[in-house]
């Protein structure tokens, strides 16, 4: 009886649990949420009695404007779970808001995870998401989700390469047979060019600007051509030496200049996952090129860089952002390939 209500009335969800955005997919509706992995946490003046006061956009609002009693966190940096606790809570907020009906049948859950993550980190979610309400928990891996997501076979007998530039990691994995030949994580994607940029306006102009700016100007003018087009933008930060707020005009060719160094380390992180792979699966790139994913992926002229520096051919995923979360709802909805892909 209540397995056959639980395959009629499913509620089943695939989560993709990112550093810097998270996106729930519930079976027969499709993507029903995609707010920032940002919690902000209240606390009294000891520091103590944690309490969550918002999850999402509205918590990412916070960041970098808080009092001493509020922190806005993002529980999962660098691709691994920072925090525990607010990770839970984010899940738990996530899986809620994605049933505010019908709390009737526990819901079958596939989690997508950072490669990176431990067992012990691993253990953790799965238990945050029973605690959640979750009724099973498939685990899977993120760049297999990205691959499916992208459209790629997974389970033919044929290499597949994916890069997926998130906020605090950039994933690459060569992927055949339903498994990862070979994957190379590096703790630098969306994140890491923000703090470029902060460092070097800081430098070049005495001024100190926020993370959340930063990551406007990297959307805005970023490039990662030293040939594009200039174009310039107002920034707004604190001046070092007066103290005061200040306005920076500053151009394209500057955030090129500051950009350099994380796009070298993305490149070079692509570069020996192909010194990494078995010739024949190395011949199957060469035909069918690499596929970005992820929304660091965006940046202005990447796939031109990445072209250019692996004679490959380039593939820009139609949805960089939903390809993970999309990849890990089909295998929801088809339970052969779930067990060939995932893990308990
Ligand atoms: P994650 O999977 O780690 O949560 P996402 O795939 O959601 O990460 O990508 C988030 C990153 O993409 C952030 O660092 C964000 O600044 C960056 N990003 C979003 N849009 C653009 C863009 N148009 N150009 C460059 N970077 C972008
Ligand atoms: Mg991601």
């Amino acid at each position: 009886m209540f397995r056959f209500l639980a395959g009629t009335f499913s509620n089943d969800l695939a989560i993709d649990l990112g550093t810097a955005n998270t996106l729930v997919y519930a079976h027969s509706k499709g993507l029903v949420c995609s707010e920032p992995s940002v919690v902000a946490v209240a606390s009294d003046h000891h520091g103590r009695n944690d309490r969550v006061l918002a999850v999402g956009s509205e918590a990412k609002a916070m960041l970098g404007r808080t009092p001493g009693t509020i922190r806005a966190v993002r529980p999962i940096k660098d691709g691994v779970i920072a925090d525990f606790e607010v990770t839970e809570a984010m899940l738990r907020y996530f899986i809620h808001r994605a049933h505010n009906r019908s709390k009737l049948v526990r819901p079958r859950i596939v989690i997508c995870v950072p490669p990176a993550i431990t067992s012990v980190e691993k253990r953790a979610v799965r238990e945050s998401a029973l605690s959640a309400g979750a009724r099973e928990v498939y685990l899977m891996e993120e760049p297999m989700a990205a691959a499916i997501g992208a459209g790629l076979d997974v389970t033919a007998p044929t290499g597949n390469m994916v890069v997926d530039i998130g906020g605090g990691t950039t994933d690459v994995a060569v992927i055949s047979l339903s498994g990862i030949v070979t994957s190379l994580s590096i703790r630098c994607g969306g994140d890491k060019m923000d703090e470029a940029i902060i460092q070097y306006v800081r430098r070049k102009y005495n001024v100190l600007i926020g993370e959340r700016t930063a990551e406007e100007v990297k959307i805005s003018i970023g490039t990662a051509s030293p040939h594009a087009k200039t174009q310039t933008m107002e920034i707004k930060g604190r001046d070092l030496v007066a103290g005061i707020p200040k306005l920076v005009l500053a151009t394209s060719d500057e955030i090129h200049e500051a950009l350099i160094e994380p796009i070298s380390s993305i490149v070079e992180s692509v570069h020996m996952t192909l010194e990494r792979t078995p010739p024949e699966v190395a011949a199957d790139i060469v035909d069918r090129g690499i596929v970005l994913v992820g929304g660091g992926s965006l940046l202005r002229d990447l796939d031109v860089v990445l072209r250019e520096r692996t004679g490959l051919p380039i593939i820009r995923s139609d949805d960089p952002f939903t390809a993970v979360v999309y990849g890990a709802g089909k295998a929801l909805d088809d339970l052969e390939l779930l067990k060939q892909v995932s893990f308990e």
